[in-house]
C-alpha cells in the first residue's frame, strides 16, 4: 500500500490512537476511583476512632460516677465507721469482709483506711497502698499491664459534723471497670488495652482515657476486603472494558476497515486504468455497501465508455490510416511503419523491398471517363495489387495513382515475380467493363536493400522513385534500381536542373532546333517545328532529359515562355524564312493559362508573314477541356494553327476529336508503326485518316524513317509531313534537309 503523507492517518492507525487513548482514560478513571475509595476509607476510619474515642470517655465518665456513688454509699456503711472508731479489728474486717463483701464490685481491687491524721489503721496488705495518705487526691499507678486508680474517699464524723472520721483508699481496676459497666458499640472492646510506656505514677484527678488506653475501633467493613473488592472490580471493569475495545476494533477492521481498504485497492487499480479489475464483494455495512454498488456501477459505466472510446479510437485510426477508396493504407499510415520499421531494422538484417506502383495516364483517363471511372480503375488496379502481394504484406496509396508497398524479408526474385503476377493481372482484366477503350498500363519502380546493403535501407523510397523514372521513361514496365541509376539522376539531375533554371532565367543555353514539317507533294516546307535543346558546354541536353525535370518542378509553363521568346527571337533575326511557319509545343500547363494570349503576342506579330502553330497533345486538352478549349479558340481566332500532337501515342478519342478546337492532327509514329503491323491495323489506321480528313481537319505524318513509310502515309492521305527521312532537327532552319526530289 502507498505510504501516506505525514498529517493523514490510516484507519488503522485512528483505531489504534482510539485505543491507546481509551486504555489511559481508563487508568487514569479507575486509579481516581480507587483514591477516592481510599479517601473514604480514610475518613471513615477517622470518623469510627473519633466515636470509639469518645465512647471511651464516656465510659471513664460512667465509672466515675459508679465511683462516686460508691463512694457515697461507703459514706454511709456502718461497718467502716466502726472500723475508724474501732481499729483494733480492723485487720481481721480487712481480710474477711472488705472484698468479699458484696458491697464492692469485682473491679475494687482492695481498699485501706487511714485516720484523720491519714495514717493507714493497719500495715497495707499490697505495697500499692501508701501508708500515709497526705494529700488525698486521686492516683493513677501503672504496672502488670494494669492500671490502679487509687480514689480516696473522705469518710465524714457521723458525731461530729463538719469533721473527718478518716479516710478509705479505693483500688479500682480501671480497664476492669470501664469493661464491666460499659458496653461499647463503636470501640472493639477486645482491643481495649493499657497504653505502653506510661510512668509508673499519674494524676487520677484528671485522667484522658486516650493517653492511658490503647484501643481498636469496631471494624464496620474489612478494609482488605473493599480494598479487594475494589481491585476486583478495577480488574474486572479492565477485562470488560478491554474486551469491549478488542471487540469494537476487531469489528471495525472487519466491517469497516477491510471494506474500504478493498474499495480503496480497487479505486487504485481503476485510476491506473486496469478495467478488467474484479469488484470486491458484497459489504455488510449498508453505508459501504452503497458506496460499493455505486462504484461498480460507475466502472461498468467506465469499462462502456472505454469500450466504445476504443471502438471510436480504432474506427479513427481506421479513418485516419486508411484510403477511404481503395480501402488501402494512406499516406500517413506509411509514414508511421515507414520510420517504426527503419528503427526496427536498424537492429536486424534482413531484405527489404519498396515497390513503387504507377498508373500510367491515370490523369488523362480520369478525364476522359469522369472521376467514377477513375475511382473504379484506382480500385480495381488496389485490389489486383493486394492479391498479388503475398498476404500480411500492406499495400499504401501515396496519393493519386501512386502506390507503394513494402515486401519485407524479400529477394529480387521474389520482388520480380509479385510485379510480374500484378502486371499479369492488370493484362488480363477487362477494363472494357468500366468503358475504358485504351489499354491500362502501369509502371512499377523497386529498389532493395538486401542483408550486404543494408545502408541504403532509408535511401529505398527515393531509389524506387528513381527506378520508376527509368521504367516510365524506357516505356518498360518495371525496373529494379541499379546505382548507375542513382549516379545518372543525381549528376544529371543537379546539372539539369541547373539548366533547365538557367533556360528559364536567362535563356542563353536554350537552342531552338527546328524541323522541316514539308508538304506531301514536297514542293515545299509548311513550317518549321522548334524543338528546345539546352547547351551544355560541348553537350547539347535533349527532351527526354529537360522534360522530366522541367515537370518534377512544375516549371512548364516557365519553360514554355522562355521558348516562346527563344523562337520569337529567331523570327526577328529572321532565321525562319517568310513564307514558312514555326510551330511551338505546349505544355498542358501554358494550354489553360489564362495569360497565354499575351505570352503569346510576340509570335502573332509574325501571324501574317508566317504560319503560326501551336502544338498541344491530348492529354493537355482532355484535363482541362473548358480551359484548354477557351484559350485555343481565342488562339486560332488571332490566326494560329492548333496541331493535336502525338494523336495515337495515347487514347486518341475519337469522341473529343470533334469537338475539339484543333486544325491540324500529327499522326504518331507509332501509328505508322501500325501502317507496317498487319493489313487490319493498315486499314484501320487508313479509315481514322479517312475520317480526319473528311472531318476537316489537315493531316501530318511524323516519325518518318524510310520510303516504305513515305508511301503508307502519302496513300493514306497526308497532307504534311514530317521525319529524320525528310529533315532532321537542326539549329538553323532548313540546315538539316534532306533534298529529296519533289513529288
Ligand atoms: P514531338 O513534339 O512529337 O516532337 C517530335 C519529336 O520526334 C522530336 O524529338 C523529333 O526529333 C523526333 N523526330 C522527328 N522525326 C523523327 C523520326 O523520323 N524518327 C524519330 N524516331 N523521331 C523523330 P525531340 O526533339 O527529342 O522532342 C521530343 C519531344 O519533346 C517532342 O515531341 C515534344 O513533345 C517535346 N518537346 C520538344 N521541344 C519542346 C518544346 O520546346 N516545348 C515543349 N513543351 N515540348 C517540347
Ligand atoms: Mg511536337
Ligand atoms: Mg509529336
Amino acid at each position: 500500500m502507498a505510504s501516506l503523507p505525514r498529517n493523514r492517518f490510516s484507519l488503522h492507525q485512528f483505531l489504534s490512537l482510539f485505543l491507546a487513548a481509551s486504555v489511559i482514560l481508563f487508568i487514569a478513571l479507575e486509579s481516581h476511583l480507587f483514591y477516592r475509595l481510599q479517601e473514604i476509607q480514610r475518613g471513615t476510619e477517622e470518623r469510627h476512632l473519633k466515636l470509639a474515642r469518645d465512647e471511651l470517655s464516656h465510659a471513664l465518665h460512667t465509672v466515675e460516677n459508679t465511683l462516686e456513688e460508691l463512694s457515697s454509699r461507703l459514706q454511709e456503711w456502718d461497718e467502716l465507721h466502726q472500723q475508724l472508731d474501732q481499729p483494733a479489728y480492723y485487720p481481721y474486717w480487712r481480710e474477711n469482709r472488705i472484698l468479699n463483701s458484696t458491697f464492692f464490685p469485682r473491679f475494687i481491687t482492695g481498699m485501706e483506711l487511714y485516720d484523720p491524721s491519714g495514717k493507714i489503721l493497719s500495715p497495707p496488705l499490697v505495697p500499692l497502698f501508701p501508708t500515709q495518705l497526705n494529700d488525698p487526691r486521686r492516683l493513677a499507678v501503672t504496672g502488670e499491664g494494669r492500671l490502679q486508680l487509687l480514689y480516696p474517699i473522705t469518710v465524714p464524723d457521723r458525731s461530729r459534723p463538719g469533721r473527718t472520721a478518716g479516710y478509705a483508699l479505693l483500688a479500682v481496676d480501671l480497664l476492669e471497670a470501664i469493661r464491666s459497666r460499659y458496653i461499647f458499640t463503636h470501640l472493639k472492646a477486645d482491643s481495649l488495652r493499657v497504653r505502653e510506656g506510661l510512668p509508673a505514677t499519674l494524676d487520677g484527678e484528671s485522667l484522658d482515657p486516650q493517653e492511658l488506653f490503647q484501643f481498636s475501633p469496631i471494624d464496620l467493613g474489612d478494609r482488605e476486603a473493599v480494598t479487594s473488592l475494589a481491585l476486583r472490580n478495577t480488574l474486572y471493569h479492565s477485562l470488560l472494558i478491554a474486551g469491549g475495545l478488542l471487540l469494537v476494533y476487531l469489528l471495525v477492521i472487519r466491517f469497516i476497515s477491510s471494506p474500504l481498504r478493498s474499495l480503496v485497492r480497487y479505486l487504485e487499480t481503476l485510476r491506473r486504468g486496469a478495467m478488467e479489475e474484479n469488484p470486491p464483494s458484497e459489504f455488510r455495512v449498508s453505508e459501504l455497501e452503497t458506496l460499493r454498488k455505486a462504484l461498480v456501477e460507475y466502472h461498468h459505466q467506465l469499462r462502456a465508455a472505454h469500450a466504445e472510446l476504443d471502438h471510436q479510437n480504432s474506427r479513427l485510426w481506421q479513418l485516419a490510416h486508411h484510403d477511404p477508396l481503395t480501402g488501402a493504407c494512406n499516406r500517413l499510415a506509411f509514414e508511421e511503419d515507414w520510420n517504426s520499421l527503419i528503427g526496427l531494422l536498424d537492429h536486424q538484417r534482413i531484405g527489404i523491398a519498396y515497390m513503387l506502383v504507377d498508373c500510367d495516364h491515370f490523369k488523362a483517363i480520369n478525364d476522359t471517363y469522369g472521376h467514377q471511372t477513375g475511382d473504379a480503375l484506382l480500385r480495381i488496379v488496389a485490389q489486383l495489387l493486394q492479391r498479388s502481394l503475398r498476404s500480411g504484406d500492406k499495400l499504401y496509396r501515396l496519393g493519386g495513382d501512386e502506390f507503394a508497398a513494402v515486401i519485407i524479408n524479400s529477394t529480387a526474385d521474389s520482388v520480380m515475380a509479385i510485379a510480374e503476377r500484378f502486371q499479369e493481372r492488370i493484362s488480363r482484366y477487362p477494363f472494357g467493363q468500366l468503358g475504358i477503350d485504351e489499354p491500362v498500363t502501369i509502371s512499377i519502380g523497386i529498389a532493395i536493400a538486401d542483408e550486404v546493403d543494408h545502408h541504403r535501407l532509408r535511401s529505398l523510397p527515393r531509389d524506387a522513385d528513381l527506378a520508376m523514372y527509368h521504367a516510365k521513361r524506357s516505356r518498360k514496365a518495371v525496373e529494379i534500381f541499379r546505382p548507375e541509376m542513382g549516379q545518372d539522376a543525381a549528376i544529371l539531375s543537379s546539372r539539369l536542373v541547373n539548366a533547365v533554371l538557367r533556360a528559364i532565367n536567362h535563356g542563353d543555353n536554350l537552342e531552338m532546333h527546328y524541323q522541316a514539317v514539308v508538304s506531301a507533294d514536297g514542293n515545299h516546307t509548311c513550317f518549321y517545328e522548334a524543338l528546345a535543346r539546352l547547351r551544355d558546354g560541348r553537350e547539347l541536353i535533349m527532351p527526354c532529359d529537360i522534360f522530366p525535370v522541367v515537370t518534377r518542378h512544375r516549371l512548364d509553363a516557365a519553360f514554355d515562355h522562355a521558348v516562346i521568346r527563344a523562337v520569337s527571337r529567331d523570327l526577328i533575326e529572321e532565321r525562319i524564312p517568310a513564307g514558312s511557319g514555326v510551330s511551338i509545343n505546349l505544355s498542358a500547363a501554358s494550354v489553360i493559362e489564362p495569360s497565354i494570349e499575351e505570352r503569346l503576342v510576340s509570335l502573332r506579330a509574325f501571324a501574317g508573314s508566317h504560319r503560326i502553330v501551336i502544338e498541344v497533345t491530348e492529354g493537355s486538352l482532355i484535363s482541362h477541356l473548358e480551359q484548354a478549349n477557351r484559350n485555343l479558340d481565342n488562339l486560332r481566332r488571332r490566326g494560329f494553327t492548333i496541331a493535336l500532337d502525338d494523336f495515337g501515342s495515347g487514347y486518341s478519342s475519337i469522341r473529343y476529336l470533334a469537338s475539339m478546337p484543333v486544325d491540324l492532327i500529327k499522326f504518331d509514329i507509332t501509328l505508322l508503326q501500325a501502317l507496317r503491323e498487319s493489313e487490319r491495323s493498315r486499314r484501320i489506321v487508313e479509315h481514322v485518316a479517312l475520317m480526319i480528313r473528311e472531318a476537316g481537319f489537315e493531316l501530318l505524318a511524323e516519325g518518318i524513317e524510310d520510303e516504305e513509310t513515305l508511301q503508307l502515309v502519302t496513300n493514306i492521305g497526308a497532307t504534311l509531313l514530317q521525319g529524320y527521312l525528310l529533315a532532321r532537327p537542326g539549329p538553323m532552319p532548313g540546315s538539316e534537309l534532306n533534298h529529296r526530289p519533289k513529288r
